[in-house]
Order: structure tokens, then C-alpha cells, then sequence
């Protein structure tokens, strides 16, 4: 197209630049746009959060969260060896202090066996202690394929390639309004673009995209602050690996956990925190207009009995550094306020349904010339080259023989 483009992603985190990577390689004459509003790519979800490639264990067997996070994590690693991004097979152990979760972690070995992920195996008390001496311990799940890995480089090194290969990236571009034309839509950022299809990989702001884009989307995004701390080099010398603690297996979130960075540091974190701005990263951030959509969202009942406990919980740990530090102590006594060093955050997109509930797995939706990706929480940095190409397949574009 001479005044537009045929297909236009929103948002340049790392599902939006993977999956106008997978477009671009299935159409590579297309004239092909990526919008994002902030000045640098990767600036939301992606450059915030925990630099975990997941293996794959904790998810529904059958789930898409299960299906893509291997795949992709593959398709990542490739990619990540291939363009000298900084990656550690570190390896991961769920650990537990506590009797009554021994059984979850049977079920999580059960799902790992079945999701296909390689080599997990149950630890005992003794075994976990062997590898890590400050430690809870009664059992634990070794997952030794659990990796870091650098996401912003990865984000980077996608726009680059994009930009090299012809693909225009428009960033401090937000769209603001999207008018539906004869041939696609009219897209209004400063400027106006016209484009053919739209995908929509908006992260905290997808389902403000939709509804702009005249779909009444399933799901409303909420927001969850995540908290983490930087532990003291004490900490960093003790801990080789990720522990993670066993998680509520009503929730989507994988509770407070130690991760060494591929810069050096140990972080703990992160807590989930109800937030009440959807780029809300200190905890004095409110948005009005957040609040509103709140009030006005028919899930925020269900959400407030379903989780309003847990919800109390989480929000404590973000205001009460004792309280962060117990939820550090149950899997490694011996953490000491002393220990917690700066904090830093991110914020979780995190889908409700209308009965309250939360959504567990991937969720894409086609509109008029247009598919949105829904809800693309944890492990979907992990997932993202897998939910690009399954997002190019939602939208009809057929894979390059
Ligand atoms: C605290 C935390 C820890 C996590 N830990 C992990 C982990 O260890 N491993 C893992 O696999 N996953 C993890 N995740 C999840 C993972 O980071 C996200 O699932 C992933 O980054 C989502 O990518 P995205 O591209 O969909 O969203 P984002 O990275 O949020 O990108 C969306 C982009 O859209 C842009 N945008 C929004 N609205 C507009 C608009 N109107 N116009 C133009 N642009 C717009 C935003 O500026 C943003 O750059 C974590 C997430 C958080 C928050």
C-alpha cells in the first residue's frame, strides 16, 4: 500500500515484535507498521519482569500456556544463542516447608510429565538441603531446563532486525482512535495511517484497544503490581538457582521467588498486588480513570469475594517490608530484613472474566481486520515466539513453504 500499510501490530513489547516477526517472515513483501506508544520498545510487561524462561511445568495439561511455553521456549533459546543474548540454564527448585503442600507438588511432577518437560524430578528434604543449604525443605521439584535470559536485549535485537528487513517501527506512537474504513481502518496516533488488518499485542492496555476497535472483548485487563527486592550479596552467594515456593493452585501467579539475573543480582519478588493504575509502578500511582472502569466492571464483585483475602495479603507485602520478608523466610529461613536491598517492580496484565474469576490461559479474539490478544500474562515472554505464530495462524496468514 502506498498510503498505509497492509498489517499493523500495536504494541512493541516482545509479543508484539515476535509476532511481527512471524508476519513478516510468512509475508515479507507486506508493508507491515509496528505502533508503540512509549519511545523505546519493551518499556511495559517485557523490560519488568522476572527474566525467567519457564519450563513448562505448572500449566493445565492440554492449555495453550502449555502448549506454547515449550515451544516457544525453544524457539527463544534458538534465537537467543543465535544472536549472542546473555542466557544461564540455571535451573529451578520448587521447595516447600510445609507438609500439606507435598501433595501439589506430586501434581506438579504429573503436569510436567505431561506438558513433556524434561528431566523433573521429586526431591527429598535431605536432597534439597544437599543442593541448598539455607532452604525449606521438607521436598522439592528439581526442573533443572529453568533459564534466565536478558528480555529486553531479546526485545531490542527483534525491533532491530525488524527495522533492518523494511518493517517501519513508529515508536511514541499511541493509537488513539481506530475508525473502520472500506478496506481496513483508519488508525490515529499524531498522525493518521490507514492499514488492512490490525493486530492488537497491547499488553496492559489490549482490552482498551479492542473496545476502541468496536469488539466487546471476554475479559477485562486488571492489573497486578509485582514487588521485588534486591537481595545483598550474602543472598547472591548462596543461592546458585531459582527456588520458587509451591504455588496456590487457585491462582495464576507463582508466589514470591528467589531469581539470580543475568546481570549478577538475586531478586525476590515478585507479590501481586490489585493495582490501581495500570502503568503503576510506585506505590502511590492511582488512576481515576482505572478506578472508574473498576467501579463500572461487573467482575470487580467476584474478584473482591473471590480473592479479597489473598488480595489483603498481597497488598501487605507491598506496604510491610516484614511482611515481604516472611513471605522470603518460607523458602529460605534465614533471609534477614538486613538482606532486602532496593526495590524495583513491574505490573502483570492480568484478565478477569465477568463472574470475577481470573483468566489462566492465553486468549486471542478476531475482530473486523482485526485479532487481539487478550490476555498474554507469565510465561507469555517465554511463549511469545509460539503465540506469534499462533496469532499469524488467527489471522489467516498462512505459514511460508
Ligand atoms: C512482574 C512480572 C514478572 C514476570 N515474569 C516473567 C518471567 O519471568 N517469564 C515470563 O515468561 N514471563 C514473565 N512475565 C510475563 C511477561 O513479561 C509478559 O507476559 C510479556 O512481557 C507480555 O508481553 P506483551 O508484549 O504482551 O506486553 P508488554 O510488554 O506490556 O507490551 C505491550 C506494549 O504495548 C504498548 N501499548 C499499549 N497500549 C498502546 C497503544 N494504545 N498504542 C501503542 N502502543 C501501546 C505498551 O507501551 C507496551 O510496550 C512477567 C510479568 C510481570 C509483570
Amino acid at each position: 500500500m502506498a498510503d498505509g500499510f497492509d498489517l499493523v501490530v500495536v504494541g512493541g513489547g516482545i509479543v508484539g515484535l515476535a509476532t511481527a516477526r512471524a508476519i513478516h517472515v510468512r509475508r515479507p513483501n507486506d508493508a507491515l507498521a509496528i505502533l508503540e506508544k512509549e519511545p523505546e520498545v519493551g518499556a511495559q510487561q517485557t523490560g519488568h519482569n522476572s527474566g525467567v524462561v519457564h519450563s513448562g511445568v505448572y500449566y493445565r495439561p492440554g492449555s495453550l500456556k502449555a502448549r506454547l511455553t515449550l515451544e516457544g521456549r525453544a524457539a527463544l533459546l534458538e534465537f537467543a544463542a543465535r544472536e549472542g543474548i546473555r542466557t544461564r540454564t540455571v535451573g529451578k527448585i520448587i521447595v516447600t516447608g510445609r507438609p500439606e503442600e507435598l501433595p501439589t507438588l506430586d501434581t506438579l511432577e504429573q503436569r510436567a510429565r505431561e506438558n513433556g518437560v524434561g528431566s523433573v524430578r521429586r526431591l527429598t528434604g535431605k536432597e534439597v538441603t544437599d543442593r541448598l543449604p539455607g532452604a525449606a525443605a521438607l521436598g522439592g521439584l528439581d526442573v533443572p531446563t529453568a533459564a534466565i535470559i536478558d528480555y529486553p536485549a531479546v526485545t531490542h535485537r527483534l525491533a532491530a532486525e525488524l527495522v533492518s528487513d523494511g518493517v517501519t517501527l513508529l515508536t511514541s506512537h499511541e493509537l488513539r482512535e481506530a475508525r473502520p474504513a472500506p478496506d481496513g481502518w483508519t488508525l490515529v496516533t499524531g498522525e493518521t495511517l490507514r492499514a488492512r488488518y490490525v493486530v492488537n499485542c497491547a499488553g496492559l492496555e489490549c482490552d482498551l484497544v479492542a473496545r476502541a476497535m468496536g469488539v466487546r472483548p471476554p475479559v477485562a485487563i486488571v492489573p497486578f503490581r509485582g514487588d521485588y527486592y534486591r537481595l545483598t550479596a550474602r543472598m547472591q552467594a548462596q543461592v546458585p538457582c531459582l527456588v520458587y515456593p509451591v504455588p496456590d493452585p487457585d491462582l495464576p501467579f507463582l508466589g514470591v521467588h528467589l531469581t539470580p539475573t543475568v546481570d549478577g543480582e538475586l531478586l525476590a519478588g515478585p507479590n501481586a498486588a490489585l493495582g490501581l493504575a495500570r502503568e503503576g509502578y510506585r506505590l502511590r500511582d492511582v488512576d481515576p480513570r482505572q478506578l472508574l472502569r473498576m467501579a463500572e466492571f461487573r467482575g470487580t464483585l467476584g474478584l473482591a469475594r473471590g480473592y479479597g483475602t489473598l488480595a489483603a495479603r498481597e497488598w501487605m507485602r507491598s506496604f510491610s517490608p516484614a511482611s515481604f520478608l516472611a513471605a522470603i523466610q518460607a523458602l529460605w529461613p534465614s533471609v534477614t530484613r538486613a538482606d532486602l536491598g532496593s526495590r524495583t517492580s513491574g505490573v502483570r496484565a492480568q484478565a478477569v472474566r465477568p463472574d470475577g474469576t481470573l483468566e489462566d490461559d492465553f486468549v486471542f479474539v478476531r475482530g473486523d481486520h482485526a485479532l487481539h490478544v487478550l490476555n498474554a500474562p507469565s510465561p507469555a515472554a517465554t511463549a511469545s515466539f509460539a503465540i506469534a505464530e499462533r496469532v499469524a495462524d488467527e489471522a489467516g496468514i498462512p505459514r511460508a513453504s
